[in-house]
């Protein structure tokens, strides 16, 4: 068997088609455009640019982007005193905090004092108490990514095994709260679980979130299964090569002759995760507003 390849580009592109359409509505109905303001402290290159193009994703979605940057040598209070203030703006309905944080600022503290709200990115203690509970609010992007990317290859969840490899706050556990709530059966391993290739034999659905390069095998996947690939790890460059191969926590070719379907890096995952960073700001503005969600979403 050759897995059909889950073209997360495709279906990252018609997502954010539809959130483009939907903001017409929102506007004729508040006078306004949803708005996503990202905060950059400090001038780490990567994060410099994600926010940029997280940016330029928010402007094509018809949404008002805010970008503000802080020098690496910001205080707390700093960092806190802006979130507040995007907190009391109106014209603000999401609120980004660029992660990692320089290593002298608290992360946890300044995440927590963004609105839930208005925190599309799902990391505050509360939008996590939220999920836990099966109450509605923010979910973290790239999970809701790889939920929409599952229930579009699979409709119904229920009862699927699911095994969710990692169990990081910002995709592991949030997944499996996700494919709980979608009535999975939901096993989450992590560094310590035993016998792991036995465990994602088991599985329907495998989702790899470690960040070690193809350390899934073939070998471990189920005839048919549907693996959702999130680690991006880039390898060290080969002869001839300026920069290393990008590549997931599943060893791609091996698996792909094993599975029903997969998710290729790049051009899984990592599509989803802005366009469910626009999908929450257009559902946080709704909420805001006092309007129902809008559908489809
Ligand atoms: P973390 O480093 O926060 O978490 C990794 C998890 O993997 C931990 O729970 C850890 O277990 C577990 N783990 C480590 N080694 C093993 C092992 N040998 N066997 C089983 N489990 C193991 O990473 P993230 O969750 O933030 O990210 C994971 C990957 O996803 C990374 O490659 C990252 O780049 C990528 N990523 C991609 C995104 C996208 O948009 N596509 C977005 C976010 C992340 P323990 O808890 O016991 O230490």
């Amino acid at each position: 068997m050759v897995a059909e390849a889950i073209d997360g580009k495709a279906f990252a592109a018609g997502l954010r088609g539809r959130i483009a359409e939907a903001v017409p509505a929102f506007q004729a109905a508040t006078g306004r455009v949803p708005g996503l303001a990202v905060v950059l402290v400090g001038d780490d290159p990567a994060s410099a640019v994600y926010v940029g193009s997280k940016g330029k994703a928010t402007i094509a979605a018809g949404m008002a982007s805010f970008e503000h940057r802080l020098p690496a040598t910001a205080t707390q209070d700093e960092v806190e005193a802006l979130l507040a203030t995007l907190n009391a703006d109106e014209t603000v309905d999401g609120i980004l905090l660029q992660l990692p944080l320089p290593g002298h600022l608290d992360e946890q503290r300044a995440v927590a004092t963004i609105s839930p709200d208005k925190d599309v990115d799902g990391l505050t203690p509360v939008s996590a108490g939220r999920l836990a509970l099966g109450i509605a609010g923010m979910v973290p992007c790239t999970p809701y990514g790889c939920l929409l990317l599952l229930q579009d290859r699979l409709g119904d969840l229920s009862g699927k095994d699911a095994v969710v490899i990692g169990r990081s706050i910002l995709v592991g556990k949030p997944m499996a709260a996700l494919l709980l709530g979608a009535n999975a059966t939901v096993t989450m391993a992590h560094s310590r679980t035993k016998d792991l290739p036995d465990l994602v034999r088991r599985a329907d659905i495998v989702v790899a979130a470690v960040g070690r390069p193809e350390m899934v095998k073939g070998d471990w996947i189920k005839p048919g299964a549907i693996v959702i690939d999130v680690g991006i790890n880039r390898l060290p460059p080969a002869a001839g090569e300026t920069k290393g191969r990008l590549v997931g926590d599943v060893d791609y070719g091996d698996a792909a002759a094993v599975a029903g379907a997969i998710t290729p890096v790049p051009g899984g995952v990592g599509p989803m995760t802005i366009a469910c960073l626009l999908r929450n700001t257009l559902v946080a503005a709704h909420r805001r507003a006092g309007l129902a969600d809008p559908e489809g979403f």
